[in-house]
C-alpha cells in the first residue's frame, strides 16, 4: 500500500534468531568502514500480525541497526502475543475466556495500553472505533465461507455481546476485568499501528533514531535522516486513488517524527451478491463498509493514526472532521474510488503533488 521510492542499501531477513549471525556478517563488512563512514542505510524485515514488517534505519554501524533491530522484532512478537485474535492462546484470547469475570485479572503492561487507548478512542469517535467488534467480525467471517450476507437476527445477536462498558481496566494495579458473557475484543484496528510505534521506540532506545517502521502500511517515522529533507513515502492505495498522480501514488515527504496509517477494503474484502463489504465494519449497523473505500490518516502516535483510519473508514466527513480535531495534529486523506486527487481533511504535512 504504501512504498519508498528511495532504493534500499541494503535487504535482509532476520526473521529467526538462527539467522542472527548471518546479518552480522553482512553488517561485519559494512561495518569495517561504517562505524566511522557516513549513514548507511540498512533495510530489514520480519514477518508477524499477517504481515510483513520492514524497518529502515540510517545509521553509520550498520551492525548496531541489525542488533537494535532484533530487539524490536521481539517486541512486535511481544505485541502479537498479547493480541492475536487469531491465536487462540494469545493473551487477549484467553483473557476474553475468563468473562463474565467476577474479579480482575491480571493483564501485560503493553494490553493494558493498547486497551486504553483502544476504548479511548472508541469514545472520541461515538463507536465507530470499537474494540469490541470481535463477535461482528466472526459472524462475517463465517458469512464469507458460506458466500452468504449475515441475517438480521445475526447481526443483532453478535452487536448485543459488544459494548466497551463491560471493560474495566485498573492502570494502577495491571487488572482487566471482563463483565459481559460472550465478549469478543478485536485489535485488528489498532495493534499493528501500536505495534510500530513500540518497535520504533526500541531502536530508539538502541541508539538508532534515524529510523522508519512499517507494518504493511502502519507507519512509525523516527527523526529523519540528515540530508535528505524527510521521509519519502509514497501513498498508494492499491485499487483506489492511485490515479492521481502521473506516477500513481502520492509522494509525502515527512520532515517531523510521526505515524502514518491507511485503512482500506484494497485486499480485504467480501463480495456477495455482486456487492463489496469491507473487513472494517460499522458497529451501529453492523454491516461492512461498502467499498471501495480508502484513507491515510497522519497523528503523532501510531497505534492513534491506525485506530483513527479504522474510524474514519466508517464516519461521515463532517464527523471524520470532529474526530480528528479531538486529536491534535491529526489529518486525513479521503481517497477517491474515482481515482480522482483525495479529500484532504486537516493540515496533512508533506504533500508533494496533489
Ligand atoms: P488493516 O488491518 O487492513 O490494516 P484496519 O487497521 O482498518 O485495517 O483494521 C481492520 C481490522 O479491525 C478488521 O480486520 C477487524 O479485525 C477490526 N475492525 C473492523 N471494524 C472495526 C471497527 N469498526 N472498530 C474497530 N475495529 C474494527
Ligand atoms: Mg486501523
Amino acid at each position: 500500500m504504501m512504498s519508498h521510492y528511495a532504493p534500499p542499501v541494503q535487504i535482509s531477513r532476520p526473521d529467526t534468531l538462527s539467522k542472527v549471525w548471518k546479518i552480522s556478517l553482512i553488517f561485519g563488512l559494512l561495518g569495517i568502514w561504517g562505524c566511522r563512514g557516513p549513514l548507511q542505510k540498512v533495510e530489514l524485515e520480519h514477518a508477524a500480525m499477517g504481515t510483513r514488517f520492514r524497518i529502515v534505519s540510517y545509521h553509520r554501524d550498520p551492525q548496531k541497526v541489525g542488533r537494535a533491530a532484533l530487539l524490536a522484532m521481539e517486541k512486535i512478537d511481544r505485541i502479537e502475543q498479547a493480541c492475536s485474535d487469531w491465536n487462540p492462546d494469545s493473551e487477549i484470547r484467553q483473557l476474553c475466556r475468563t468473562a463474565p469475570s467476577a474479579n480482575p485479572v491480571s493483564a501485560s503492561g503493553d494490553l493494558i495500553e493498547i486497551l486504553s487507548l483502544a476504548i479511548e478512542i472508541s469514545r472520541e469517535s461515538a463507536g465507530a472505533f470499537d474494540p469490541t467488534i470481535g463477535p461482528l467480525v466472526r459472524l462475517w467471517r463465517r458469512c464469507q465461507q458460506a458466500g452468504r450476507l449475515p441475517r438480521p437476527d445475526e447481526l443483532q445477536r453478535a452487536r448485543r455481546a459488544m459494548g466497551i462498558e463491560s471493560i474495566i481496566i485498573d492502570v494502577d494495579a495491571g487488572t482487566v476485568q471482563l463483565l459481559r458473557e460472550g465478549i469478543g475484543i478485536d485489535l485488528g484496528g489498532i495493534a499493528k499501528g501500536y505495534a510500530t510505534d513500540a518497535a520504533l521506540k526500541v531502536m530508539e532506545a538502541q541508539g538508532i533514531e534515524h529510523t522508519l517502521i512499517d507494518g504493511g502500511g502502519d507507519i512509525s517515522l523516527g527523526v529523519p535522516p540528515p540530508g535528505r529533507g524527510g521521509w519519502r513515502l509514497e501513498l498508494e492505495p492499491n485499487g483506489i486513488g492511485g490515479g492521481s498522480s502521473s506516477e500513481g501514488g502520492i509522494r509525502v515527504i515527512f520532515d517531523d517524527r510521526g505515524a502514518v496509517a491507511t485503512s482500506g477494503d484494497a485486499s480485504r474484502f467480501v463480495e456477495i451478491d455482486g456487492k463489496r463489504y469491507s473487513h472494517i465494519l460499522d458497529p451501529a449497523t453492523g454491516w461492512g463498509v461498502p467499498g471501495p473505500h480508502a484513507v491515510t490518516v497522519h497523528a503523532a502516535e501510531g497505534a492513534i493514526a491506525d485506530a483513527l483510519a479504522t474510524a474514519i473508514s466508517v464516519l461521515e466527513v463532517e464527523q471524520a472532521k470532529s474526530l480528528l480535531d479531538s486529536f491534535p495534529g491529526s489529518s486525513a486523506l479521503l481517497f477517491d474510488p474515482a481515482g480522482g486527487p483525495p479529500r484532504v481533511l486537516g493540515e496533512f504535512p508533506g504533500m508533494t503533488n496533489h
